[in-house]
């Protein structure tokens, strides 16, 4: 069994919604965050790949037919918009909001990208260090992620840095790709950050020198255990309002 950060964090936060989503498969209700939120890194990647070739409104218009894609999928599936996860209005008028907000983040990367120039970590054969997929044992732990940059810093090291198109960040996130670097690629990771397209900014960097693979194996290992005996007690709480899983679970504070 592969293992992630979200399992790891979704498992912390409620067991009952990690045995919902992930053991009885309950279709989860659809949110147009999320599709923004994916759409967005697509739009981000496109452009890195394309070594920053493309214009703002091509790059806007690869997060235009990702999001509509992903919208009408998830609206066949679920019609019903108000059982459509939102923070706060109709799910109507959040497709919509999030469509034009999505386009102007990606239209907001491209304007960045090109005043900061950051350098994007490339390996030996060329391949560039965007969506990186690394997979380790970390503490007997098959431990996999999708870093979504590498970027080369002076002095020979590289960066971890996530693009976060919500408020929510994960430092132990970015601790657990600074171990992956190290032990899948061999380069020297001394810090990570996050690209923040609410912002059009990043954040401060999060300094990674102490970060060990016991470290970060801890909370792999305590999950990885949990899940193997079948431990998923309901841990509801204000969390409740955000779980995609509430239509199923008897315990919601929602
Ligand atoms: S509704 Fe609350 S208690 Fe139930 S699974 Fe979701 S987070 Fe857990």
């Amino acid at each position: 069994m592969t293992r992630s950060v979200s399992q790891v964090e979704q498992y912390e936060r409620c067991p009952h919604q990690y045995e919902l989503q992930r053991v009885k498969r309950v279709t989860p209700r659809p949110a147009a965050w999320s599709h923004q939120g994916t759409a967005v890194h697509a739009a981000v990647e496109a452009h890195e790949r394309s070594g920053r070739a493309l214009s703002q409104g091509q790059v806007a218009d690869v997060f235009a037919a990702e999001y509509t894609t992903a919208t009408q999928a998830a609206l066949s599936r679920e019609p019903r918009l108000g059982r459509w996860m939102t923070a706060g209005t109709d799910g109507q008028s959040d497709i919509e909001a999030r469509y034009i907000l999505g386009m102007d983040q990606a239209r907001a990367y491209v304007r960045w990208a090109e005043e900061h120039q950051p350098e994007i970590w490339k390996s030996p054969s060329g391949e560039i260090g965007v969506e990186k997929h690394l997979t380790a044992d970390i503490g007997g732990v098959t431990v996999q992620g999708y870093v979504d940059q590498l970027v080369n810093r002076s002095g020979g090291s590289v960066r971890v840095r996530d693009v976060k198109t919500g408020s929510t960040k994960s430092k132990f996130q970015l601790q657990t790709y600074g171990v992956l670097a190290r032990k899948v690629i061999g380069v020297e990771v001394n810090d990570a950050d996050w690209y923040m397209a609410k912002t059009g900014n990043l954040s401060r960097p999060v300094d990674l020198t102490g970060v060990t693979e016991d470290f970060v194996a801890e909370r792999f290992v305590a999950m990885d255990q949990a899940v193997k005996v079948g431990a998923f007690p309901a841990k509801p709480g204000f969390h409740c309002r955000f779980c995609d899983v509430s239509h199923a679970c008897r315990f919601s504070r929602t």
